[in-house]
């Protein structure tokens, strides 16, 4: 490194390595930014998978131009680039990750110098994904200080940090077997936590399944790194992370990251507008759709990037969505419905009642959606980024988890911040139609005030004085410390 030597000193440098699938790479694109704001240099490692559909269908490189010291830098996932990405699949990524990009990720830190250049240091802190160990044995076996973050919600990275214990207890693996009985290895949440809300590679016949393996060693390997990042807040999940930091004190919950960089924008820039992280193209139409409805109308209905649905499944939410009587906006990914040969006829009452009162799109520019105030409600897969947005937007929810997180994430939205209905394991149309009915009817008061409030807690948080305001204040700090 060749730096004049009277001009100020370099600040840190900091690798910013997500899992490449679209919500991990979401909320660590916004604390890429957070982190850019607070005066860091920046290099965010992207499969290229995920950075070509960037370009394709976001600002996100005009935007980041505003930050000389960010940089992309990419590199293979290791699949070829017609594979789903989705579905069960998307366990086939870890793999791929660990056996092609880990091996590539170690030579191209060291043939590059951990990316130094004229005008930045060699990496001077990795923050990697916490699933993403092999960065971690990199920084280790180097000296790099480590950082990890978990974009899972406490909750459930304490479940999964809690699996030994429930192996001893024989709590798992679930084998399908008492789904309704009380889960008592996982210390805090012995009241209300039932086997079907554990995560969901914990369904599995056997302890040595490789998903639950993996999960396994990726998450009990957390502690090794100098402090763990969360995209959470206290007031929801404080007495969560109170037991996860008696493994990992060193803890930054620093969320909802995109509401606190939308902070951080407004007080700091004039303009809270951010870049969307899309790996699809967003269709803007069904905002115009929104403006058009009445207030707090509308269910938006949206399960996530990674979902897939049988035919069965799709009809039977239909069904109950139409039956509801209720405006919905619904988002079907073209590449979220499995057994597409089959039939593929939609019934007529269906076609007659989405053209009355529904709207359909790919993709959709999901934060401005849920925070339009014709939305009313949130039918999701409670993956943690929706659950969050849901969240600041105050929009209560119904919940239809489909795997992973998704399981705890929606006990705690019904049963602890009783915040909407948790309609896991079953999608039957009466039972939608029902929920869709006591979400934005027959409960909406009783939602709404509670969600209401909790979206108040959120945005404290992230304004100035807030908890995830001065954590995020502490880990700049932090990262700063690690070159004095
Ligand atoms: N999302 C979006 N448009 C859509 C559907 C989803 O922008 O039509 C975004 C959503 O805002 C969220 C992310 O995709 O940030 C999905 O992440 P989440 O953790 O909720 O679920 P996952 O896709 O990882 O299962």
């Amino acid at each position: 490194m060749d730096h004049d030597q009277s001009a100020p000193p370099l600040p840190p440098h900091v690798l910013v390595f997500p899992l490449p699938v679209q919500g991990h790479l979401n909320s660590m694109l916004k604390l890429a930014e957070l982190l850019c704001l607070g005066n860091l240099h920046v290099t965010m490692l992207v499969s290229d998978f995920s950075h070509s559909r960037l370009l394709r269908h976001t600002s996100v490189h005009s935007h980041f131009a505003r930050y000389p010291g960010f940089c992309f830098r990419t590199i293979s996932d290791g699949l070829p680039e017609d594979h789903p990405r989705a579905g069960e699949r998307v366990v086939e990524i870890m793999s791929s990750i660990k056996s092609v990009t880990g091996p590539q990720f170690q030579e191209m830190m060291i043939a590059t110098d951990c990316f130094a250049s004229e005008t930045k240091r060699p990496i001077t802190c990795i923050i990697a994904d916490g699933v993403l160990s092999f960065a971690g044995d990199f920084a280790i076996q180097r000296g790099i200080p480590l950082i990890y973050f978990r974009t899972v919600s406490a909750c459930s990275f304490w479940a999964y940090f809690c699996m030994p214990e429930l192996i001893e207890a024989q709590e798992i693996p679930l084998k399908g077997n008492g789904m309704d009985l009380l889960v008592k290895s996982v210390p805090g949440m012995e009241g209300f936590l039932r086997r079907r809300d554990l995560p969901g590679f914990y369904r599995v016949d056997e302890i040595s399944d490789p998903r639950l393996q993996v999960v396994k060693t990726e998450t009990r390997q957390t502690p090794r790194a100098q402090a763990v990042i969360k995209n959470t807040f206290d007031d929801l999940e404080g007495p969560i992370l109170s037991q996860v930091r008696t493994h990992c004190p060193n803890l930054f919950s620093i969320g909802p990251l995109h509401a606190h960089l939308k902070a951080k924008l407004a007080a700091e820039t004039n303009s809270s507008s951010t870049s969307s992280g899309s790996f699809w193209e967003e269709d803007r139409s069904c905002v115009t759709w929104l403006d058009s409805q009445p207030s707090k109308s509308v269910i938006y209905v949206s399960f996530g990037s990674i979902t897939v649905v049988t035919r069965n499944q799709l009809l039977e939410f239909w069904y109950g969505l139409v039956n509801s009587g209720q405006r919905f906006l619904w988002v079907m990914r073209p590449d979220s419905i499995t057994e597409k040969n089959g039939e593929n006829q939609i019934p007529v009452d269906l076609v007659e009642g989405t053209k009355e009162r529904g709207y359909m799109v790919g993709w959709a520019p999901q934060e401005e959606v849920l925070a339009h105030p014709a939305v009313g409600g949130f039918l999701t897969h409670s993956g943690w980024n929706s659950t969050l947005e849901s969240i600041v937007s105050g929009v209560p929810m119904i919940c239809w988890p489909y795997f992973a997180d998704q399981m705890i994430n929606s006990r705690f939205v019904s049963e602890v911040w009783k915040i909407g209905l948790d309609m896991k394991d079953t999608c039957d149309r009466v039972i939608v139609q029902k929920m869709v009915r006591d979400l934005m009817d027959v409960r909406k008061d009783e939602f709404q005030e509670r969600v209401s409030h909790m979206a108040n807690l959120a945005k404290r948080a992230v304004n100035e004085g807030g908890s995830s305001y001065c954590n995020l204040d502490a880990l700049i700090k932090y990262i700063n410390s690690m070159i004095e």
